[in-house]
């Protein structure tokens, strides 16, 4: 696969150097990738600049009709942008994998060229009209993470689109090409400089992010990365909306029949072998049914088929870069260290191949990295409690809060419990399901804004009030 290009201004730009995007099952070369400059940077942001007036001022159906033609595009270039994901990010072809994000990319798109936003009227009378607008915020700079790279690039340009902002997009260097194909789709349809692409390490996010030229960036990533954009942004009172990262808590309320809810525990934690941000990364289970619950779960997870994605009888495939696979190691042995008991998986396979096998760790405590820190990768360390009210409070005691479960036979006393978890999303007996009308978010240092509908349109606009004297 070559041919990747940068977008800017309608045209694939001229780059003088590449760099090398791995294929994490096997680390050979998938492709050399354009590398950005600060200057294509800028080249990239003035051509965002000067499509704006035109593309804002768009009508409201045209703008919609366009998002129509790029989800039909997805879809009919559905096998290749599938087939590229999983080469350079890992995920498989079969199960949650590829295939489901290049489909919900797809829905995704469709639903938000849907919506639409109206003028709300306060006020219209004799005493004058007071009409609240919503106007697009402007140049969108999005930067986007490695584990659903094109989902969450639709998630990034979709509603800026809509609503009448352009943008300039900086993929992870981990796995940039699928949004590069997918920016060169979205050209073939849309007007020059509406969506630019430049592909590039954290020095070049870092140019974007503290850009005068843009008016908002929208970023996914880790809560550290976060915290810096939000830094670079307050020279130019940039707009923000943060995906930062998360440590979901799940619990299993006491007396619960496990076997029904097996599959479904195991998508929560293990989803993309965990590299999910609203993945369940802790799972506090009642002492009377922790030896049980420990053993069928373990039993379930053992029979899970890992290996290279492209090979549709595997489920879950390599972690997706050497960085994180260090990262999951340390969290493992720093467990076991710790006393923790690794019931399935802990030791990395021979070979190439960024690849570790479903962990499960027995009798984790709340200090344990593993617990205690975002560990996204294909581990979950299962942790005893005595009363559902202390395991809530444990649940609660992290400085993140993207998403939260509660799992139960009885659905509306799991209810009452998942209300009071704090986080963006509250699930009951299920993890990590998401709905392109659900907006979606963090609280706590998960973020800042939320996607998806109405509330997630809002965040690409500024409210103008328009007040007429009567
Ligand atoms: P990361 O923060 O390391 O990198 C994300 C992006 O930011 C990359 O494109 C990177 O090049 C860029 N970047 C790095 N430093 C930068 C800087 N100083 N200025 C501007 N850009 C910079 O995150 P990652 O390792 O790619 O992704 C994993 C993290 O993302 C996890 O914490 C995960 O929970 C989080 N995540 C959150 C969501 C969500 O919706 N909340 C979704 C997916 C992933």
């Amino acid at each position: 696969m070559s041919d990747f290009k940068l977008m800017i201004d309608g045209k694939a730009a001229g780059t003088a150097g590449t760099f090398s995007v791995l294929n994490p099952a096997d680390e050979s070369v998938v492709a050399m990738c354009p590398e950005g400059t600060p200057e294509l940077v800028d080249a990239a942001i003035a051509s965002a600049r000067r499509a704006l007036p035109g593309w804002s001022a768009t009508p409201d159906v045209e703008r919609a009709a366009k998002l129509m033609e790029i989800a039909a595009l997805i879809e009919k270039h559905h096998q290749e942008l599938a087939t590229l994901v999983t080469r350079e990010q890992g995920k498989t072809q079969s199960g949650l994998g590829a295939n489901a994000e290049v489909g919900g990319a797809a829905a995704w798109t469709r639903v938000t060229a849907g919506l639409s936003l109206s003028e709300r009227v306060i006020q219209d009378g004799p005493g004058g009209s007071i009409v609240v607008r919503h106007k697009p915020v402007g140049v969108v700079g999005s930067i986007t993470p490695w584990n659903w790279p094109l989902m969450i690039a639709t998630w990034h340009i979709v509603p800026a689109l809509r609503v009448g902002c352009t943008v300039v997009i900086k993929p992870s260097p981990f796995t940039p090409l699928s949004t590069l194909r997918l920016v060169e789709l979205m050209n073939a349809v849309l007007p020059p400089g509406v969506v630019n692409s430049v592909a590039g390490g954290p020095a070049l996010g870092a140019h974007l992010a503290g850009h005068e030229g843009i008016d908002k960036i929208v970023f996914t990533g880790s809560v550290a990365t976060g915290k810096k954009i939000m830094q670079s942004a307050a020279a130019t009172m940039k707009r923000l909306t943060l995906e930062l990262g998360g440590n979901d808590a799940g619990i299993v309320l006491p007396d619960t029949r496990i076997e029904p809810l097996i599959e479904k525990l195991f998508w929560g934690c293990f989803i993309n072998g965990g590299q999910t941000c609203a993945a369940l990364k802790r799972l506090y289970v009642h002492e009377d049914q922790y030896d049980e619950v420990v053993r069928k779960f373990a039993d379930f997870v053992a029979t899970i088929p890992v290996g290279d994605g492209m090979d549709p009888k595997n489920l879950i495939g390599p972690v997706s870069n050497q960085m994180q696979l260090d990262k999951i190691v340390d969290y493992v042995e720093d467990a076991r260290t710790r006393g923790a008991r690794i019931v399935t998986g802990g030791a990395r396979p021979p070979g190439p191949g960024y690849f570790y096998p479903l962990t499960v760790i027995a009798d984790a405590t709340d200090e344990m990295r593993v617990v205690a820190e975002e560990q996204f990768g294909p581990v979950i360390p299962l942790i005893k409690y005595r009363t559902v009210e202390e395991a809530i409070r444990r649940a609660n005691a992290v400085d993140v809060g993207l998403g939260g479960s509660i799992w139960g036979d009885d659905p509306r006393a799991a209810a009452n419990y998942a209300r009071q978890l704090e986080c963006g999303t509250a699930w009951v007996n299920q993890h990590g399901a998401l709905h392109p009308l659900a907006p979606f978010g963090g609280i706590k240092c998960s973020g800042i804004g939320v996607e998806n509908n109405i509330e997630g349109l809002h965040e690409y606009t500024t409210i103008q009030v328009l007040s007429v004297a009567g």
